[in-house]
């Protein structure tokens, strides 16, 4: 189910006469797919449809007649939405404040009032789905990405496991002994460092607590974008990728982007790249020289949540990692020099520069894949 009207609605919000009036649209459709992110799906869909009207046939249609519906769309899906309160009265004017009204000023004074007072949407733990979701997303897109999420934690929880046995396998001296799972799942990711264990687990446990703990963005950017449209959240047009992470660190320009927030792009949402669980014929590729990823949704979160809590990067592949893996070098301009992204590129780095793989991204989401199957089938040995 897509919500057409919330999408005209949401687009109206960010339309250039409402720029020029306020520091960041954003907030303000954050806060709106926040509150929507906290309704049923018969309220979402009455509220959809409470914004399909026509400016009423009964009343002289002025000129602008196109934009007071607009407006009014706008206007609407505020006040269902958010409820702050506003003072009685328009600055100036006599005029109160109606998002029901069919005079185009008080209308705009209505949007833009809101836009000067929005702030960032605040909530339990947990994540919520941006306007853009709510504007163009399936309503199965939509469960995917909240299923993700929860999938994530369950990883993240294996891996941190998988992590403490392995460090106190160090401990006791095991893994010399190459005798325990946790042991083989570590060196295989990420080779062996004094101490990697202990890292490993450190990071994770933060990751798990960010996502466990706080209140986080999701963005949309898969297939069902109309071409053209005006309305985009920050960071769109990813289309390569199965999820982006963006950071203040990188949009340090606005009060909005001080916050976590995962878009999700095409790839997260096709069944050919992602699925929902790792099977075995997964985790025996994951072993063979195959370039694929294998990625469950919940990996694809799980690897941009490590950026957000635990600072990891996307470690580009040295010379010295190609060189010692047998893979031909890149060209000289690099542009074509890749990132350890996937099976095949994570243990080649956990071979030739173990260090790096601790600070890589996707090594965490494969060992915490790679873990839960173990632990699930109750394997003794890869
Ligand atoms: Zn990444």
């Amino acid at each position: 189910m897509k919500y057409p009207h919330i999408e005209k609605a949401v687009e109206e919000i960010t339309r250039n006469r409402f720029l020029e009036n306020t520091l960041s649209p954003s907030l303000l459709t954050d806060e709106v797919g926040s509150s929507l992110s906290k309704k049923t799906k018969a309220q979402v869909a009455e509220i959809n449809n409470s914004l399909n009207f026509v400016f009423p046939p009964s009343m002289p249609r002025p000129f602008n007649a196109d934009a007071i519906v607009r407006a009014r769309c706008a206007a609407i899906l505020i006040s269902k939405t958010i409820d702050r309160r506003l003072p009685p009265r328009l600055p100036h004017g006599s005029a109160a404040y109606n998002p029901e009204s069919w005079d185009g000023n008080l209308l705009e004074g209505y949007v833009v009032a809101h836009l000067n007072a929005a702030s960032l949407p605040s909530g339990a733990a947990g994540a919520y789905l941006a306007a853009s979701f709510w504007a163009f997303a399936t309503a199965e897109e939509r469960a995917q990405a909240m299923a993700a999420r929860a999938e994530a934690i369950e990883l993240c929880a294996f891996g941190v496991v998988a992590a403490n046995h392995a460090a106190r396998a160090m401990i006791a001296g095991h893994a010399r002994n190459n005798l325990d799972i946790y042991s083989d799942l570590m060196l295989l990711w990420f080779g062996s460092t004094p101490g990697a264990a202990e890292e490993v687990k450190r990071k994770l446990r933060l990751t798990l607590a960010g996502l466990r703990t706080e209140y986080i963005c999701f963005c949309y950017g898969g297939d069902n974008i109309r071409q053209g449209t005006k309305y985009k959240e920050k960071g769109f047009g990813q289309s390569g990728v199965a999820a982006v992470v963006s950071t203040h660190n990188k949009w340090a320009d606005v009060a909005a982007s001080n916050r976590n927030r995962i878009l999700f792009g095409k790839n997260f949402f096709s069944s050919k790249l992602t699925k929902i669980s790792l099977e075995e014929e997964d985790i025996k590729g994951m072993l063979k020289d195959s370039l694929e990823m294998r990625i469950s949704r919940g990996g694809a979160v799980l690897h941009e949540a490590t950026h957000l809590y635990a600072r990891t990067g996307d470690v580009l592949m040295s010379d010295a990692v190609y060189l010692a893996a047998g893979f031909a070098l890149p060209s000289i301009s690099g542009k074509d020099r890749v990132v350890a992204y996937g099976p095949k590129y994570c243990r080649a780095l956990a071979k030739t520069d173990p260090r790096s793989s601790l600070d890589n991204a996707d090594t965490y989401r494969l060992f915490c894949e790679h873990a839960k199957y173990c632990r699930q089938q109750g394997a003794s040995r890869i």
